[in-house]
Parts: C-alpha cells; structure tokens; sequence
C-alpha cells in the first residue's frame, strides 16, 4: 500500500521504518530536513508537503507532537486535506487532546474524508520492535480496514470507541506513567537516603505488586544518571496539560495529576525539558541533596 507518513521523530521515524520493512511504499514529509533524507535512504520517497503526502498516498499517518501540530498538518495551507481524495483515511498517531481529535474529525467528514485517532504507547523502544499499544477512536468500520497496517507498527490495537476515545485513553495512560515515575523517584529517593542501594531495591520488588513495566524501563536509567529520551518531559507536560483540561471539562478529580505536573514544569524551568521523564528523579535528587544515581 501508498502511506503517506507525517512527523518523523523519535517514534514516526521507527514506526515508518517498520511499515517499509513490511513492503509498503513510504511518501515522507517533516518540516525537519535530516528524519526524511534518513528514511528517502533506506527507500521512501520525501514529499515537500503534508498535502503531497496524501495526494501520493492511499492511507496518510500523523505522528506530530500535539493538536496545532495535527492541525497545521492536516487542516492547514499545503495540509492532508488540500490533497487527499475523497473516501481516503487519515490515522493520527499523535498523543493530542480528544478534544483536537474530534475537531479534526469533523473538518475532515465535512470534506469526505474519514480520519482516526490511534496514539500510542510503548516508547522508543516499542516503536522500534513494532510492539506499540494502540488505542483507537473513530468509525469502527475505519478502524476495522486499517487494523493490519496498525498490527505491522503494534503489539496490540484496540478500538476504544468514537471520535477522541483513543485519546482519551491515552491521557488515562499517561496519568498512570506519570505518577508511576514520580512514585518509583520518592521511593528510591527514600531509600538512598535511607541507606539502603536503589539497585538492591529495585531487585527486591520488580517481582512483586509494586513492579511495573515503567519501574522496569524508568528505574534503571535513574540508577545509571542516564535521562536521554525517550519520551521528552516537555511532551510529558503536553500530555497532563491536556489532562486536566480535559478533567475540568468533563468534571473528573485529577488532584495527583496536577502535583505531577507541577513536577515537571519545575523540571522545564531548570532546562530539563528535552530529558526523559525519568529525570522527575532529579527533582526529588535536587530536594534531598542525594542521587538515586549508584553503582
Ligand atoms: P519528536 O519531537 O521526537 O518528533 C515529532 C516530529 O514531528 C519531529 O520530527 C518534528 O519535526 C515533527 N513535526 C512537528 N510539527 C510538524 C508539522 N507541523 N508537520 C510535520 N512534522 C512536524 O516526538 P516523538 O517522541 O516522536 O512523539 C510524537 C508523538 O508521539 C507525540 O504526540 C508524543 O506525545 C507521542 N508519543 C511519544 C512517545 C515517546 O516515547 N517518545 C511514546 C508514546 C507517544
């Protein structure tokens, strides 16, 4: 199949890679020259606009950082809709707010054109291997049609429901991630403090309820000092902001999300907005004069 793919970072980059592996033909498009050079090398063909991308391709996917970005890409000038036939489908891979997706939604029905959420979970390295979680809101018919092109980027691909569901299933997963981080960060930080190695800790309790597929991923890369993303606090920031909009919106308590963002807004202002969220370890570092960082 002709996909064009939209947002080459640290995930679109990889996830374009696997759809390439699996024999379909790649029409790339970043506003950052370097990711589309990269992919046109390994044989995807790069496109100078969002709007070229869906006039090459059958399927277009979007893998930007949020709701303007979604938006310039597919509703703006030189955007998916100046270019995209009618009938075709549109699948964001974005994290962004339900509320952006539903927007996008209704632009695109009002020009024919049929348009899914689907972000994802999982990380780099689930981008990489194909194993993402996938969560998906729009038509179930839509989401049933291009279910095998999302099995070639995931390890499972679920349809939450209408438009912004999957969004809404990802703010629900990135509360969990967040406060998960910030609990394993408080607790080792209690442990180092303590007197007790973090390493020790973590071998201790990864096989019982506290373990967890973050503590897993997060512990070892505060233990090593090592914060290359990742998933960037700046984007962790995004995703709680949309959150607890969303939470005042639809009237749900979101008291532990809003102390986790403040969190990692005092992380931005110290420069550590291009970390990975495994640095909400160096806020808890910073008040305890200790590091979780051992040998
Ligand atoms: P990233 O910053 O590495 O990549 C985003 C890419 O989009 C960049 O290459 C950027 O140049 C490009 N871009 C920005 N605006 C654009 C536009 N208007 N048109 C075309 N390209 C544009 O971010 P990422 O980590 O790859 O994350 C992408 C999305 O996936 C985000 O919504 C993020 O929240 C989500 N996500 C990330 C991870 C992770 O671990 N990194 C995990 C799950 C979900």
């Amino acid at each position: 199949m002709k996909i064009g793919f939209i947002g080459l970072g640290i995930m679109g980059k990889p996830m374009a890679r696997n759809l390439m592996k699996a024999g379909h033909e790649l029409y790339v498009y970043d506003i950052i020259a370097a990711p589309v050079e990269e992919l046109a090398k390994e044989g995807a063909t790069a496109v100078a606009s969002p709007k070229e991308a869906a006039e090459k391709g059958d399927l277009v996917i979007t893998m930007v950082p949020n709701g303007p970005q979604v938006k310039e890409a597919v509703l703006g000038a030189n955007g998916v809709l100046e270019g995209a036939k009618k009938g075709q489908l549109v699948v964001d891979m974005s994290s962004i707010a339900p509320t952006a997706s539903q927007e996008v939604y209704k632009a695109c029905k009002a020009q024919g054109v049929r348009f899914l959420d689907a972000p994802v979970s999982g990380g780099e390295p689930g981008a990489i291997n194909g194993t993402l979680s996938i969560m998906c809101g729009g038509d179930k018919a839509d989401f049933d049609e291009v279910y095998d092109i999302l099995m070639i980027m995931g390890g499972s691909a679920v349809y939450c429901g209408e438009s912004g569901a999957g969004n809404t299933t990802k703010l629900a997963n990135q509360i969990i991630v967040a406060l998960n981080i910030a609990a394993v960060s408080e607790a080792f930080t209690l442990a180092v403090k303590a007197g007790v190695n973090p390493r020790t800790v973590f071998d201790a309790i990864k096989g019982g309820l506290a373990g967890s597929n973050v503590m897993n991923a997060k512990a070892p890369m505060m233990m090593d000092g090592n914060f290359k993303p990742g998933f960037k606090i700046d984007l962790h920031i995004k995703d709680l902001n949309n959150a607890i909009e969303t939470g005042h919106a639809v009237g749900a308590p979101l008291p532990l999300t809003v102390q986790a963002q403040e969190i990692l807004e005092r992380l931005h202002f110290d420069g550590h907005g291009q970390c990975d969220h495994s640095a909400i370890a160096l806020y808890y570092e910073k008040l305890a004069g200790d590091t979780i960082k051992h040998d």
